[in-house]
């Protein structure tokens, strides 16, 4: 079929500008519907829907004709005039002059429609299918904004963006939970944090971040983990646990705040009712206390999964930071506070974990002692260690789910939703 991109480009409208007069506009066929003598298709594009209105007479006999037989997600061309109507959505529509079919679907395998009940899984089988509805649309348009948000808050901040490697030659934390990669005549894995990378970095260019890709390989399979997710990551030198912890709250402010600005009408369509965070602080010892109280399980020195939804009932749209964390079971980079508590904490938002940061060590007889008492060899990571010989001030930060978070602002039941083509232990395509 025929079709000039070239001229099409320099007329065409997007469909949330289609106002008044002649028109040329393209996309989906969302649906058609005929009643009699006429006969409407509902046309989408990324930025809005339209109504396309063929009464019989009044428009060609070939267009009348062919009106409700385009499939369901067929790619349209339509040229018209735009009449305001009260009963179309948007309170226009157009009238053809001229459509053509730019390309043809084929019966859908799942249901794109508004009110489609087709389970996830499938939809992810279909996910580039799954992506022609709005709701899907407009929650990677919110992330777009998230994106975008992160790194003006942090360009505000003074941070200077940084590039990190994704091939690693051993465990950044001392788990095993990493997928290996072929490196030549060497083995190598895929990263799983960023951790070391920043620390060396905040010890030089003072205050980085990074939008970080990381792969786990953990085999568990929940509503809250990928194998593949990314980070929002940010370092700073001169800091200690506190001044990072109010970074991450105005962080996640900033980010709401421009979501809350710019998506307005995606957040209507997911029915979210988003609002800017407050903050509390409390101790690891304040929160076990308070589960106690309210007849909740806590690990040892670890928050549960009952502990963290506990604290989104009792604290909703609040990042609760619990600190003075107990320094066993946080990782070896994590500075002690006495024999017992670290300087690390965890961002607790809407029920689930969302960040980790905390202070690090910079002195390499503390970091070799605290390797040990992991059951880690100081000698395995002697590159890392080697790098706080030569000046190396104290620092402090975080690491934060890009998709944790998206899932706790907008209130979405799996993680999956919040990522294109989301990778999980049974999934590799699409
Ligand atoms: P969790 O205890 O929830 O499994 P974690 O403590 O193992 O997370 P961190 O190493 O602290 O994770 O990673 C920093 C942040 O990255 C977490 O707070 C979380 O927001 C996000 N994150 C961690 N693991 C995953 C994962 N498998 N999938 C998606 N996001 C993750
Ligand atoms: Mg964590």
């Amino acid at each position: 079929m025929e079709f000039d991109l070239k001229k099409f480009n320099e007329k065409r409208k997007l469909i949330k500008n289609v106002k008044s007069g002649k028109v040329e506009v393209a996309g989906w066929v969302y649906n058609t519907r005929a009643l009699g003598k006429i006969k409407f298709l509902l046309l989408k594009d990324i930025s809005g829907l339209i109504q396309i209105t063929a009464v019989k007479g009044k428009v060609k006999d070939e267009i009348f004709e062919m009106l409700d037989k385009i499939s369901s997600e067929s790619v349209v061309y339509v040229k018209g005039s735009v009449k305001s109507s009260k009963q179309a959505p948007g309170g226009r529509e157009i009238v053809p002059d001229e459509i053509k079919i730019i390309s043809k679907a084929d019966a859908l395998p799942i249901d794109v429609s508004d009110f489609s009940k087709t389970e996830l899984p499938k939809r992810l089988d279909f996910r580039f299918l799954d992506l022609h509805r709005r709701k899907i649309q407009a929650i990677f348009k919110i992330k777009s904004t998230m994106m975008q948000a992160f790194r003006e808050f942090m360009v505000n901040e003074g941070g200077i963006e940084v590039q990190l490697p994704s091939i690693i030659s051993s465990s950044s934390e001392g788990g095993t939970e990493l997928f290996e990669v072929k490196y030549f005549n060497k083995k190598a894995f895929l990263s799983q944090s960023c951790q070391l990378y920043k620390q060396m970095l905040a010890c030089s260019m003072e205050k980085v971040f990074a939008i970080f890709s990381v792969w786990r390989a953990e085999k568990h399979n929940t509503t809250r983990h990928l194998n593949e997710s990314r980070q929002f990551d940010f370092e700073m030198a001169f800091a200690d646990e506190f001044v990072v912890m109010d970074v991450l709250a105005r962080c996640v402010q900033y980010i709401v705040k421009k979501v809350l600005e710019k998506n307005k009408q995606e957040l209507n369509l997911l029915g979210v009712k988003l609002k800017i965070p407050k903050v509390k602080y409390m101790t690891f010892e304040q929160v076990a206390k308070l589960m106690k109280q309210n007849g909740v399980k806590m690990d040892k020195d670890d928050l549960s999964i009952e502990a963290e939804k506990k604290l989104g009932e009792l604290f909703p749209d609040t990042i609760v930071f619990v600190h003075d964390w107990p320094l066993s079971s946080k990782p070896f980079y994590i500075m002690p506070k006495g024999e017992k508590l670290s300087r690390g904490f965890d961002a607790i938002y809407q029920g689930v974990e969302i960040s980790s940061g905390g202070q690090r060590i910079h002195i390499p007889e503390l970091l070799e002692k605290r390797l040990k008492a992991k059951g880690l060899k100081p000698k395995d990571f002697k590159s890392y260690i080697d790098s706080f010989r030569y000046g190396a001030p104290p620092h402090a930060g975080w690491g934060m789910g890009v998709e944790r978070l998206l899932m706790q602002m907008l209130n979405l039941p799996n993680i999956r939703e919040a990522v294109l083509f989301p990778r999980d232990r049974d999934r590799l395509v699409p």
